[in-house]
């Protein structure tokens, strides 16, 4: 089956705008470190400066740790309680819960009424399953350790403060904003007698880190070189990892050489790469992206993330699939733009599952995503059609999965963390992208090597999933002193 040559040289076009060079991966490293110094320097609140927000966790687990702590964690829709039982080998046992939370408290009169739903919820887990513990350790400092994920733009000042800067995802409670969120937690927990102490705001970003750092070494072999990077690519994309305390100039001087003092060396950066290089410096733009730009929710922001990660796969693709019915390449029996399946006029309706479908689909005349994309989409397909799509989507994804390796290769570098002899470097993911796209993880090793990283450098990076970084790896953070 041949393509009509008319369709099959405009396909090539937007390929060839979507293929990541070495040139634009070298300049996006470099840019990227740039960035990243911007970001820990940011004495003028630089523009160009990558967030890269100090999270106060100053040591990174071995593996060794033993005992018992607990994660909350407050994300859309639900509130998750869990806790970690250590077993100090880099193994634990987890115990999950998850309490969907009335609509009615996400725009509540009061924070209390929130935060005291959340404390219950965490009391009747302790009561449940660690009835024991929680009974033996009433005295103050014996309390649970709990280390509390709340995804909503934070401004933390510790480990265990941090203030509401504004509510996301639905939540509007007034008096919350400004407020301590742990102070909240915790005056609420004192009041209700639970013996759990709120030991750290933590991040989902930094529990990969975490949660791979104490897991690495698991399985024997399995742990090649220290754990220098938690990513996630999932929904979104981010990434943490430890930095030297001397390069982080934007922490006040007196707390710095506090934490020197105390022998502390590195605290974990969370980069928020999503927003890397908003300014179109040096990402790849088409006309595709920029149309996602405008009706995405935060335009001119998250500029990485609008290429990378599984939010927006499926939509690029949708946008040029409309594109080329436009310009009378394709879907031609419809005959007006409002005529075409509904759902494909629907923004981000095409998930990035059904992108991990058809990037592999071998079935004779695509068969297996006529099927994707009639479940999906309600749109029946010819052959040649689904030839496009599949030359797309897999152009679609190597973008994303080359451009992944930018924030990799320019940690890699700017850490030096491969230098020294035959010195191995240990990388967790999480996220579905990463988990379940096929060769997501392959795509992005192969541009590492284009980097400055190199083929010597990149096959001693070795990238393994780290599950669950709002669970064990938030549990983790309250370790840290
Ligand atoms: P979150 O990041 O929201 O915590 P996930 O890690 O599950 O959750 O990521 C969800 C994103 O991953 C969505 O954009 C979804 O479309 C995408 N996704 C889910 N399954 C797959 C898959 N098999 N292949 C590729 N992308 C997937």
């Amino acid at each position: 089956m041949s393509v009509n040559a008319k369709l099959q040289s405009r396909v090539d076009g937007i390929i060839n705008e979507l293929t990541v060079s070495q040139e634009i991966l070298n300049k996006g490293v470099d840019f990227f470190i740039k960035s990243a110094e911007k970001g820990l320097d940011n004495k003028d609140n630089d523009p160009y400066g990558l967030p890269m927000i100090p999270t106060y966790v100053t040591s990174i687990p071995t593996g060794k740790e033993r005992g018992v702590l607990l994660a909350a964690d407050l994300g859309g829709t639900n509130f998750r309680v869990c806790s970690v039982s250590l077993n100090g080998d880099h193994t634990f046992i987890i115990k999950q819960e998850k309490n969907p939370i009335p609509v009615d408290l996400m725009s509540a009169n009061s924070a209390d009424e929130l935060f005291e739903y959340l404390a219950k919820k965490i009391g009747q887990f302790v009561n449940t399953h660690h009835g024991d513990q929680a009974s033996e350790s009433k005295s103050d400092d014996n309390k649970l350790k709990l280390g509390f994920t709340f995804s909503f733009p934070v401004d933390q000042t510790s480990l265990d403060s941090g203030t509401l800067i504004r509510w996301t995802k639905g939540f509007n409670i007034e008096d919350c904003v400004g407020k301590d969120i742990v102070q909240l937690l915790q005056s609420h927990l004192d009041l209700l007698k639970i013996p759990v102490s709120v030991a750290a705001l933590a991040n989902d970003t930094v529990g990969t880190l975490l949660s791979r750092a104490y897991s690495a070494g698991a399985v024997a072999g399995d742990k090649q070189g220290d754990t220098l990077v938690g990513a996630i690519f999932g929904t979104g994309t981010n990434g943490a990892y430890p930095e030297l305390i001397d390069n982080i100039k934007k922490l006040p001087k007196n707390y710095v050489d506090e934490l020197k003092s105390k022998g502390k060396t590195h605290m974990v950066i969370n980069t928020e790469w999503g927003s890397f290089d908003n300014h179109l410096e040096v990402l790849p733009t088409t006309k595709y992206d920029v149309e996602i730009d405008k009706i995405s929710a935060n335009p001119g922001y998250h500029m990485f993330e609008k290429r990378v990660s599984g939010m927006f796969l499926g939509e690029i693709l949708r946008h040029i699939l409309v594109d080329l019915y436009r310009e009378g390449l394709i879907l031609q029996q419809y005959r007006s733009y409002e005529n075409l399946p509904h759902r494909l006029r629907t923004p981000w309706e095409l998930s990035s599952e059904i992108l991990s479908y058809i990037e592999i689909d071998d079935s004779t005349a695509l068969k297996a995503s006529e099927l994707a994309l009639l479940n999906a989409l309600r749109l029946p397909t010819t052959h040649e059609e689904r030839i496009i799509i599949q030359q797309l989507t897999i152009a679609i994804a190597k973008r994303a999965a080359y451009l992944g390796a930018i924030p990799f290769a320019g940690l890699l570098l700017k850490t030096k963390a491969l230098e020294g002899h035959n010195k191995e470097v240990d990388i967790g993911v999480d996220g579905s992208l990463v988990e379940f796209y096929p060769g997501f993880r392959a795509m992005l090793r192969d541009a590492l090597s284009m980097t400055k990283v190199g083929n010597q450098g990149e096959r001693r990076v070795h990238i393994n999933i780290a599950k669950d970084g709002s669970g064990v790896g938030a549990a983790l953070c309250t370790l840290s002193d």
